[in-house]
């Protein structure tokens, strides 16, 4: 009832918020279990994503898992086809060329601004950052720690840099941006090149040079871009079917690829 309170004014019928409600939180909780298992290919490309199965598997009941899969698709981590439902993305090298190129426009800008407005205490995060990343290295096969210290570098640049709608932009590609990483682990090198470039994006961003910082900041982007590329070719020359046209056609099965 929308009467009116003790002070006799009138409490407005359509209230600002919604109420949240267990079945949100729940959502939420589905969404970052799948997301997990997605990036731990747990969930490889390609996989069902059915909702009465995952709905099984997490002991809960549908709807919040069916919120959780429309999250992915919106994510770009799952697709949707009509006959088949959803499932896990394939990772498509266009696609991740053409996220890498707005990836190193945003990125550049984020090290330029984040220079601007560099203290002391920004200074001591990345160095610490960098500190860890280092260290994991020294276990190659650290994978979920290289690419989390990978991206909390990054998120850091972007929180120092302070516009939230940067911010925003980035996050909204966060996902892609993991399975990208993930599958550039298959050379070696990747993780070394890449703190490597992270050492000198700081030195160029405690220099105290924003536009050297932005230049840097880019060609760390536009290098893996060119790696993640070179790194799917690869893999479709020892592939079993071996397409001959471009290799930055459609997807493949990374599960083939351990
Ligand atoms: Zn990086």
């Amino acid at each position: 009832m929308k009467g009116e309170n003790p002070a006799g004014t009138k409490i407005e019928a359509a209230q600002p918020l919604t109420e949240i409600t267990r079945s949100d939180l729940i959502a939420d909780r589905a969404y970052e279990e799948i997301r997990e298992a997605i990036f731990a290919n747990r969930l490889p490309p390609g996989a069902p994503l059915s909702v009465p199965e995952l709905a099984r598997q997490l002991a809960i009941s549908r709807s919040p898992v069916r919120e959780a899969v429309q999250r992915l698709v919106h994510d770009g981590l799952a697709v949707t086809s009509p006959y088949k439902g959803a499932m896990v993305a394939r990772v498509d090298v266009e696609d991740l060329y053409r996220l890498y190129e707005v990836r190193e426009l945003l990125e550049g800008l984020a090290a330029r601004l984040a220079t601007e407005r560099l203290d002391k205490t920004a200074l001591a995060e990345l160095e610490e950052i960098l500190n860890q990343h280092r260290k994991v290295l020294e276990d190659r096969e650290d994978l979920a720690a290289h690419i989390d210290l990978d991206m909390r570098f990054h998120r850091q640049i972007r929180e120092i840099a302070g516009n939230p709608h940067l911010a925003a932009v980035l996050d909204g590609l966060q996902g892609k941006i993991q399975l990208a990483m993930r599958s550039l682990w298959r050379s070696d090198d990747a993780p070394f090149n890449a703190l490597r470039d992270h050492e000198k994006i700081l030195a160029a961003m405690s220099s105290g040079d924003p536009a050297d910082a932005e230049v840097v900041a880019r060609a760390h982007i536009a290098r893996v871009r060119e790696t993640l590329v070179e790194a799917h070719q690869g893999k479709k020359d020892t592939g079993a079917t071996k397409p001959q046209s471009s290799a930055t056609q459609g997807g493949y099965d990374e599960t083939k690829n351990g």
